[in-house]
């Protein structure tokens, strides 16, 4: 494949803005025309941030699938689609060819349809990191079922309320799964949650881990007794469904770091256009590359740059079962040097808790075929850019920071690899299309250059979502209701003298001190400066003189003798960084932070502790390890 509109240097991409802000509809639907319809659009763009009302592509008439898999079948059929590296190095990888591909989609898609699946409907896919994972979320999108993906760790109360949110009537799920050194038993968790959901018609479940496990008879199948009734019925083909550019693809639950999941919705038209473009440009995409996103598909990273972006483009994806720590800290590095990998898509999380192991998982590991490094999800502290420039990069790779939300569907600030300057900490720039402004808070805009503040989108671009499932009020008064004629992103930002963004934390993280706006990420990024703090997390609580005080969670390495001592020492740190305003009035010493499967901290949490407010903690079941938060509580200063 080829892409025309892939950006080669600064003057296309400065050309590619100027036309997107000029002429929005002609920009996009210039990339579209590089896509598979079945049928024109009929019009580009109707909008109406108010309502709200979002249109891309009306009356287009496509399928996703067709676009990810048939189109590349001619040219692209023996190349690999996916390559699969499962959770024990021991075992054989996997690589699946486009064609292969295609095949397996058709398969599952049958077995959905057989299983009386709809298009419209709900599919709950909660499966561990395997292959069938994407090809269920491919084989849902070929029948135009809607499919909601939740992470295969999530527990059964948070699946109950997922599945009761979007109604949904079929699950596909695995016996079990392999994370690390860890067997997570899937299917009981779901037979727990369906106590909740006697609605649920099928549950469709694949072997993986061969534990033991009750089928309730009527109600769960295996995948693989239903794939050879398919092979029986010996129909090869599964023809997509027609759908229109604004019917739903899926729906994705957020991952609640801030209070009750929104069930996001994406329609399939923009979302498909947008993760390919993005795609395409941010990483640099080469026919050939192996793409290497670390994220799970249960979260939008792994659903655009996984899956859609990177499969639309005729990509080879690399799909990882286990964790970069397991068997041990070189895991990462080993399925590199394995595969050849070209783009590294991963989480500051990620990077930081690898740079804690030191240099020498990285010995013998040929890193050579790297080109493109990225980041997401949270801003990356300048020490972890540094090593990751350095020690993987060998500071000849780019490294794009990519600034974007679930509710985005793509990447909306970020620099191009190798074609936008990179600037440490900084998201940088908007991709043509996306139009950004800082407003204060009330809502007038802040211009100029050398300014903060809370961070909208003026315009719509195709990828951004359509409602919230269910609840159209809901994405209303969430997103478009703070400010008039603004989609608002809930994040702080700066923008320095040159233009560039820099995502400073979500706005209600914002700390007031003696009157001082200060961003808990500015904070913890100066105590992450002082040599001994391994990670930090910060939030505010009542302070009588000064309105609010700061109080900072710090694990901190190797941590023995004086507390005091310490403390005073990081206190100067910040001191020294930001200024005696920014000095934190309390440090708790902790091994772990309270922090979402995604690796994000929850700083609700953490604020109600610091608060007093122990005995109502909230929801804590999205936790990565809930015990994390009784050793915090109990350590309270
Ligand atoms: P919820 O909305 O349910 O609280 P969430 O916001 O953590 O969950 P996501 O949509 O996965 O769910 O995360 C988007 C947020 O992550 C952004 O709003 C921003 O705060 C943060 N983020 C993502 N990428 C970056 C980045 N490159 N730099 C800084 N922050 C980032
Ligand atoms: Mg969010």
């Amino acid at each position: 494949m080829s892409f025309p509109y892939q950006l080669k240097t600064t003057a296309d991409y400065k050309a590619a803005y100027e036309k997107s802000v000029q002429d929005p509809e002609g920009f996009w639907s210039e990339i579209a025309s590089h896509f598979t319809w079945r049928k024109k659009w009929d019009t580009v763009l109707n909008w109406d941030f108010k309502k709200p009302t979002i249109e891309w592509f009306k009356g287009g008439k496509l399928n996703i699938t067709e676009n990810c898999i048939d189109r590349h079948l001619e040219k692209l059929g023996n190349k690999p689609a996916i390559i699969w590296e499962p959770n024990d190095p021991g075992e054989h990888h996997r690589v699946i060819t486009y064609r292969d591909l295609h095949h397996k989609v058709v398969q599952f898609a049958n077995v959905l349809r057989n299983n009386g699946v709809k298009k419209g409907d709900r599919v709950c896919i909660y499966m561990g990191m395997v292959p069938e994972l994407a090809i269920a979320v491919l084989a849902a999108a070929r029948i135009g079922a809607i499919h909601s993906v939740i992470f295969g760790g999530f527990s059964a109360q948070s699946i109950a309320d997922r599945l009761q949110d979007a109604k949904a009537e079929f699950i596909v799920t695995c016996d079990g799964a392999y994370r690390g050194n860890k067997e997570i038993p899937l299917k009981s968790v779901i037979d727990d949650a369906l106590v909740q959901c006697p609605f649920v018609k099928r549950v469709i479940v694949l072997t993986r881990t061969r534990t033991p496990i009750s089928m309730i008879k009527g109600r769960d199948l295996w995948w693989e007794d239903e794939i050879r009734l398919v092979e029986t019925q010996g129909s090869p083909d599964c023809p997509a469904e027609e759908m229109d550019a604004e019917d739903m693809l899926f729906i994705l639950y957020t991952s609640g770091s801030t209070g009750k999941p929104k069930g996001v919705v994406h329609t399939v038209g923009g979302y498909m256009v947008y993760t390919n473009y993005s795609f395409v440009n941010v990483f640099q995409y080469q026919p050939g590359d192996v793409h290497f996103c670390t994220a799970d598909i249960g979260w939008i990273t792994g659903h655009s740059y996984i899956v859609y972006g990177p499969l639309s483009a005729g990509a080879t994806s690399l799909m990882f079962e286990g964790v970069p720590t397991w068997p041990d800290a070189g895991r990462f590095w080993e399925i590199v040097d394995k595969y050849k990998v070209n783009i590294l898509y991963t989480a500051p999380t990620a990077i930081r808790s690898l740079m804690g192991f030191g240099l020498e998982p990285l010995k013998n590991r040929d890193l050579s075929s790297l080109r493109v490094l990225g980041t997401v999800g949270e801003p990356i502290n300048e020490e972890a850019w540094a090593w990751y420039d350095e020690n993987i990069g060998k500071k000849k790779c780019p490294i794009v920071d990519t600034w974007w939300q679930t509710e985005t569907g793509g990447i909306l600030i970020s620099n191009i690899a190798g074609v936008t300057p990179a600037k440490p900490t900084f998201a940088t720039l908007p991709l043509p299309g996306v139009q950004p402004i800082l407003v204060d808070e009330n809502g007038k805009e802040v211009e100029g250059n050398g300014v903060s503040g809370n961070l909208c989108i003026k315009f719509p671009w195709p990828g951004m979502l359509r409602t919230t499932y269910g609840d159209h009020e809901r994405a209303r008064q969430n997103y478009f209701a703070t400010y008039e004629n603004l989609y608002f992103t809930g994040d702080g930002c700066l923008r320095d003298e040159d233009g560039n963004y820099r995502i400073t934390g979500r706005v209600d993280d914002v700390l007031n001190v003696s009157g001082h706006r200060i961003g808990t990420a500015e904070v913890e990024n100066a105590i992450n400066m002082h040599t001994g703090v391994v990670e930090s997390a910060v939030v505010g609580y009542p302070h009588d003189i000064k309105g609010q005080g700061i109080y900072a969670y710090v694990i901190f390495q190797g941590h023995q003798g004086d507390d005091e001592l310490t403390r005073k020492d990081i206190m100067s740190t910040v001191s020294r960084i930001i200024g005696p305003i920014a000095k934190p009035d309390k440090i708790q010493f902790v091994s772990g932070l309270p922090k979402t499967r995604s690796g994000k901290i929850m700083r609700r949490i953490l604020r109600k502790i610091a608060e007093g407010e122990t005995s109502n903690l909230g929801d804590t079941s999205t936790l990565l390890d809930p015990g994390v938060v009784d050793e915090i509580k109990n350590g309270k200063l």
